[in-house]
């Protein structure tokens, strides 16, 4: 696939990253000193439902850089699991946080069960040590998918995924029932911009014309699951259903896939991001 490196004026951008915070491997103090290292401009950091990792990475940003705060929501409804980017939000909003601590425990029930399948398949794990090992952030299948590979379950985060913890898999313990509707009244309700993030190549349209009534407003256009084709379909799209178009690498950590700021995102994107939620600059 295709990954052009972006650089429009010299200034690169990254709007989707992952911390310790959640399931990257990287703190937010080196998150913000991979980014810098790599000069961009922007970096946003969108952690699975959890925005703890923003004030430490604003306080290990320079003048360089633009730390822009930002969350990922997972949704799940009628079967589809689908993620719910939302940049520029008050971390502080009263709404948002307290419901981040129920998706918080509800995700530590969730691992537990899953460990309990994966047991009764032969698999064991220790469910306290999958829990322990996502320290102060939050637990999610890829902490699972570690303790397998360490106890010889299985080789890669793959196999993990495809053998157990995907929609396929033998463990598979889908999330309670959080419609997208409310991921993106939550993101608004604290003064946020909700974006669908990598709807991948073959999401039917329908769905998304149905989140665009549903207020949502943008779509991730850039992302390491998308080539060319796809790209060029989300922008149609997009300008069609007059929303946002952003994009990011999603790095969860060195290794882990592409690298951070190695998606190329137009730097009007953000621009775009900050006229839509009344952010100077
Ligand atoms: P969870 O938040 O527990 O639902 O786990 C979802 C996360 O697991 C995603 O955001 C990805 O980071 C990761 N993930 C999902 N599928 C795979 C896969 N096939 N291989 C590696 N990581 C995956
Ligand atoms: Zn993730
Ligand atoms: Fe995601
Ligand atoms: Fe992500």
């Amino acid at each position: 696939m295709q990954r052009p490196t972006a650089v429009e004026g010299g200034r690169r951008i990254d709007l989707h990253a992952h911390t310790t915070f959640s399931d990257g491997t990287m703190s937010p103090e080196s998150l913000v000193r991979h980014a810098m290292a790599k000069k961009l401009a922007a970096l946003a950091i969108t952690d699975h439902d959890s925005v703890d990792a923003l004030d430490p990475a604003r306080r290990a940003a320079d003048a360089t850089l633009e730390v822009v705060p930002g969350i990922e929501i997972s949704t799940c409804s009628d079967g589809l699991d689908l993620h719910l980017l939302g940049y520029f939000i008050d971390s502080t909003d009263a709404t948002l946080r307290e419901r981040l601590l129920e998706f918080r425990a509800e995700r530590i029930e969730r691992a537990l069960s899953i460990v309990d399948r994966l047991r009764q398949l032969g698999a064991p794990i220790d469910g306290a040590a999958v829990v322990a090992s996502a320290g102060s952030g939050v637990v999610g299948r890829p902490h699972i998918a570690d303790a397998l590979m360490r106890a010889g379950h299985v080789d890669s985060m793959d196999a993990a995924f495809r053998k157990f913890l995907g929609p396929r898999g033998g463990a598979y313990v889908p999330r309670p029932a959080f419609s997208p509707a409310d991921a993106i009244a939550l993101i608004h309700g604290a003064g946020g911009i909700s974006v669908l993030a990598h709807p991948g190549p073959a999401m039917a349209i329908t769905v998304i014309e149905r989140l665009a009534e549903d207020n949502l407003r943008g779509i991730e256009v850039w992302h390491p699951q998308h080539g060319p084709s796809t790209i060029r379909h989300y922008q149609a799209l997009a300008g069609r259903l007059g929303l946002l178009a952003t994009g990011g690498s999603d790095f969860h950590g060195v290794g882990r896939s592409v690298d951070l700021g190695d998606i190329a995102v137009p730097f009007g994107s953000l621009l775009a991001l900050k006229d839509a939620a009344g952010v100077a600059g």
